[in-house]
Parts: structure tokens; sequence; C-alpha cells
């Protein structure tokens, strides 16, 4: 079974969290036959997010985020021909990309946060990242859209942030808007990406060329547990 198979390969290669979602009421029209979408969570070395300091990233931390999504693309491929094989249509999200152009404004191609919420991951936190419960927003995702229907986890369309707002008071440019997040609700409502992106391009252009930042990660109180 293709799903079976999927499951086991994630398994193989070291993937923290997966889930799959029904993206039929959220994909965009140009990929209306790919509503599956599959989401996975490759978890952030606690060492590497605890020398994040309030005021701004670092240089192993660029080095691991680079890192984590070399791997992630290197999965969402090894997934995508698995579903060819077995005679699906698949599209690997990349990692990490930002559209600098009209009618994406500083987003990816699809949102790796909205599949990973249809596909019951967790939840999106006030910082706009995905927080799951184990690990909050210490992971990086990967998605994969497909024709492939499977059997579908339960969506997460509602936030647990409750009153904290560690993430918010963090945020040095105040980039985030400290609303509570839920199905409905879009991710500018939540950040103010291009201040985001300014500040870590003004500030951090010695760390990771200004792409990089995680305050607002490192300062989540969810998953700061260790084992
Ligand atoms: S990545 Fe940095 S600048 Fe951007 S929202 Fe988070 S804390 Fe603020
Ligand atoms: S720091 Fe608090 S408000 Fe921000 S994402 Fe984590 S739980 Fe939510």
């Amino acid at each position: 079974m293709t799903q079976e198979k999927i499951k086991n390969l994630f398994t193989s290669l070291g993937v923290t969290k997966f889930g799959f979602g029904n993206l039929e009421e959220v994909i965009p029209e140009k990929y209306a036959d790919l509503s599956t979408g599959i989401s996975f969570a490759i978890r952030l070395s606690d060492a590497v997010m605890d020398e994040i300091s309030d005021d701004a990233p670092t240089h192993t931390y660029f080095h691991h985020y680079r890192t984590v999504n070399a791997f992630i693309d290197h999965v969402a491929l090894r997934v995508v021909m698995l579903l060819q094989s077995e005679g699906y249509k698949a599209i690997a999200i990349p990692a990490s990309q930002s559209i600098n152009e009209p009618g994406y404004d500083y987003s990816g191609l699809f949102q790796h946060r909205t599949v990973a919420t249809r596909a019951g991951m967790g939840w999106i936190g006030k910082n706009a990242c995905l927080i799951t419960p184990e690990y909050g927003p210490r992971v990086r995702l990967g998605s994969i859209i497909t024709n492939f229907k499977g059997i579908y986890d339960e969506p997460v369309n509602t936030s647990k942030c409750g009153d904290c707002e560690l993430c918010v008071v963090k945020c040095p440019p105040i980039a985030l808007k400290g609303n509570l997040w839920s199905k409905d609700v879009h991710r500018n409502d939540l950040v103010d990406a291009r201040i985001c992106s300014q500040h870590m391009s003004t500030h951090y252009k010695h760390i990771g060329r200004g792409v990089v930042c995680g305050i607002c990660v490192k300062s989540c109180p969810i998953g700061k547990e260790r084992l």
C-alpha cells in the first residue's frame, strides 16, 4: 500500500513527524488535481537553538538551517520518486523559497504551514510558525502535494497559544502582530513579512547573509523540554 510505503520511507530516513492532509479547500486552482498534502517535520538541534540570543542568530544556526533544508529537499524528492513509481503525480514544495513577486509577497510556492495544519501536525503560533505539541516551533517543514488519495489525519483549526506573547515581545523589529491564529487567519494577520525580512537583511547580513533570525522560534516555551 502506497501510504505505508511513504510512512516507512519517512521512518527509515529519520523524519521526526509526518501527516497526510486533505487540501481540497485550500489548494490553488493551478494545482487543483494535487489535493493531497503530505507534511513532514525535521526536529532542529536544541543545542543550536539555545545559542541564539535575544539580539541575533548565530553562524551555527545559519549552517544548521541550510543543512536541514537540504535534507528536507532530499526527503521530499525521495517521496516524489516513490509516488511517481506508483503512478501518481507529485510536487515537492521547496524547503525554503520566498518569492518576491506580486501575489506571493515573500511567501513560498505553497505554504508548508498550511499543509502541516491540514495534516494535523500542529497549529500556527503567534510567531507565524507551525507549533508542534512535542517540539514547539523547533522543527523545519517539508511538503509534497500529490494526486494520491490516502487516509487523512484530522486537521488542526485553532491555536493553543492562549495568552502567551513571548515571541511577540521578543521580536526585535516588532514584526509580529500578536493575533491568535485560526484556520482562516492569513499569515499577514500574524506577521509583517516585509518588516521581518528587512530586519534580517539589515542587521544579520554578516550572519547567514541576512536570511535567518530564529529569535521568535527560540523564545517559544513549547518544545524546550529535553528528553
Ligand atoms: S524571525 Fe526575527 S524578525 Fe522575523 S518575526 Fe521572528 S523574531 Fe521577528
Ligand atoms: S511563544 Fe507563546 S505565543 Fe509565541 S508561538 Fe510560542 S506559545 Fe505561541
